[in-house]
């Protein structure tokens, strides 16, 4: 099993502090991570906050890769890179310097009370939904199917597309020792 590459997506948002920074420090973050291969990042989108306090717009981007990690490792990993950049949760939905959400992993299916995949909001959420579907024309998010059918009733007007891209890093390029 551990041996098995399954694909990920993950969204990555910032909207507190150097946000293009942080999104571009935690790709190579992620791309480092043993188990974990960045393969592609969506171009990065300018958001209005959805839900929370009044709070600054947000900067989203989608990434894929695969991975070899169960889906809590996967989790943990995440939550690693967020705290290098010194992420708090002060606020429920406030503002954060980056957000890593596991959005999809392969087949799987988690229901657990700190972790549910697919990601329990990705299929309302089109600044999750907008990129994914920038870096990947046939996304489908299991159990909904596909994500340009899902963004066809969605109202996408508070995601707009920006000039900003992630550099992914060549595989084997970037890892920590
Ligand atoms: P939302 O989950 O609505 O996007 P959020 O990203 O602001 O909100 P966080 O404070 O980052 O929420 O995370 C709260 C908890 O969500 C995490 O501690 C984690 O255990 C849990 N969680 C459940 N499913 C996932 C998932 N698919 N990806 C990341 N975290 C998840
Ligand atoms: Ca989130
Ligand atoms: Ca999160």
């Amino acid at each position: 099993m551990r041996d098995e590459w399954r694909e990920v997506v993950l969204g990555l948002g910032s909207n507190l502090g150097d946000s293009i920074v942080i999104l571009q420090g935690a790709v190579h973050d992620l791309a480092a991570v043993e188990g974990l291969e960045v393969t592609a990042s969506s171009a990065v989108f300018e958001t209005d906050p959805v839900g929370g306090p009044e709070q600054p717009m947000f900067l989203n981007a989608v990434l894929l890769g695969r991975t070899t990690l169960r889906n809590h490792e996967l989790l943990a990993a995440g939550q690693e890179v967020e705290q290098h950049w010194q992420r708090t949760r002060d606020v429920r939905w406030g503002p954060r310097t980056l957000d890593v959400d596991i959005i999809a992993m392969g087949d799987e299916r988690a229901d657990d009370p700190d972790l549910t995949i697919p990601h329990r909001l990705a299929h309302e959420r089109p600044f999750v939904l907008v990129p994914w579907l920038a870096v990947d024309p046939e996304a489908e998010l299991i159990g909904w199917g596909s994500v340009a059918a899902l963004l066809h009733d969605l109202d996408a007007s508070g995601v707009r597309p920006t000039d900003l891209r992630l550099d992914v890093p060549a595989p084997g390029e970037d890892h920590d020792a």
